[in-house]
């Protein structure tokens, strides 16, 4: 995949430019836009791969500007918001966002964040992505039509519900799922003890996926917000 394009939505400028200087010197290409109406423009002309989305614009809610980019695109969108603000990052992602960053942030967990987008597009892009049958993910595998998952090759023995969790993870690789897109995917409903089941059959599918101390963490847990499958390198 080529260098992608970054836009950056922010309306506090030395935050912009703190990022558009990040972004320069790792060799992104870049956009900007300091309102919601510039950034939905911007999107729509320029196509970017990724969206660096602040939700507090002078202009527009931040998550209005999520719903009307998803109308039309599948653009990573990784919304910015202050540390105050669980609620809305929630909002946010069950809106259609892919992740989130957290005010005030350093240069290193921007380019992170960026590093996780970019290698979900380009799994997207060269193993046919979420509707490819056969899931690889360093040494874990998915076979969704036989309904099984491997381990280093092994077979690994879960529970039904188990398996609809690591193929719920699996198909959105990179991205942050939270506690309600998650059991309502899995139980058809978000009620409070679905969000503490879910709590439990993550930890026993963890312990499935990473038997030793030293084995690569697959399942991300985001306290208060949700869990995310990595990409393993
Ligand atoms: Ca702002």
């Amino acid at each position: 995949m080529n260098k992608p394009v970054v836009l950056v939505v922010e309306d506090d400028a030395p935050v912009r430019n703190l990022m558009s200087t990040t972004l320069k010197t790792h060799e992104y290409k870049y956009l900007t836009a300091p309102t919601g109406k510039e950034a939905i423009m911007l999107v729509s002309s320029h196509n970017p791969d990724v969206v660096f989305l602040d939700l507090g614009l002078p202009d527009m809610d931040g998550i209005e500007v999520i719903r009307k980019i998803r109308s039309w695109s599948n653009v990573s969108i990784i919304v910015i918001s202050a540390r105050s603000e669980d609620e809305d990052k929630i909002t946010a992602l069950d809106a259609g966002a892919d992740d989130y960053l957290t005010k005030p942030f350093s240069v290193e967990e921007l380019l992170a964040r960026l590093r996780v987008t970019i290698r979900r597009l380009s799994m997207m892009s060269t193993d046919g992505g979420a509707d490819s049958s056969v899931y690889r993910n360093g040494k874990l595998k998915i076979d969704f039509p036989a309904g099984c998952a491997f381990l280093n090759d092994e077979e690994l023995k879960l529970t039904p519900i188990e398996f609809k969790l690591i193929c719920l993870l699996a198909k959105n690789t990179g991205k942050v799922l939270t506690h309600t897109y998650i059991t309502q995917n899995i139980w058809g409903r978000s009620w409070d003890n679905d969000i503490a089941s879910l709590r439990v059959f993550m930890v026993t599918l963890r312990k499935k996926l990473q038997p030793y101390p030293d084995s690569p963490e697959f399942i991300q847990t985001h306290v208060g917000i949700g869990y995310r499958m990595l990409k393993v390198e």
